[in-house]
């Protein structure tokens, strides 16, 4: 598994990967087995600190992404926009099927205890602060951050953890960076 694999709308998850993925559970969710034993230890650790996190989404398959898609772009098209317009909308949190890191296992949407869903206000909690702060020793990182939306080209998605590794997560995250630009600049080191 390369755990440092870009997947955006320009690169799409290969399907040897999708076909090969090893799965284990969490919380109920889904999530690659590496990435998955890490995300246990966290939760754990974040447990005996007080902190109690919910996975709200983890691996999707090619289908559920496409039926999320289908969903979100009627529900904007119900409420008035247009075809193109809904799409436009919809694209900028919601990731075509196969072109989302929750089809590769290493993404997870996290919030508190009691939450059903992903919220924009996840940033302002305590425990968005402690997950912050500790994740990337366990090898996650904050894939969209904020003012890095012209990199990545999704809006800062508090909740949006993804798994690269300790030593990677360490570097992307003492370096204030996105995947986009460790990969650029460590290129030669990791790829
Ligand atoms: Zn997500």
């Amino acid at each position: 598994m390369d755990y440092l694999v870009l997947v955006d709308k320009f690169n799409p998850v290969d399907i040897k990967l999708y076909n090969s993925l090893e799965l284990t559970e969490v919380q109920g969710k889904l999530v690659e087995v590496q990435a998955g034993r890490q995300l246990r230890m966290l939760l754990s650790r974040a447990q005996e600190e007080g902190i109690r996190l919910k996975i709200i989404s983890a691996y999707r398959s090619f289908d559920y992404q496409q039926m999320l898609w289908e969903r979100e772009v009627s529900r904007e098209m119900w409420s008035g926009l247009d075809y193109d317009s809904a799409i436009a909308k919809v694209a900028r949190t919601l990731a075509l099927p196969g072109s989302s890191e929750h089809n590769t296992g290493l993404a997870v949407d996290i919030g508190c205890e009691g939450d059903n869903d992903v919220s924009d206000d996840f940033y302002r909690t305590k425990e968005s602060r402690w997950l912050c702060a500790h994740a990337a020793q366990y090898g996650f990182i904050l894939r969209y951050p904020r003012l890095k939306e012209q990199i990545t080209g999704i809006d800062f998605e508090p909740w949006h953890y993804r798994y690269v590794g300790s030593e990677a997560a360490k570097l992307i995250s003492d370096g204030g960076l996105c995947l986009e630009e460790f990969l650029h600049f460590y290129s030669e080191k990791y790829i």
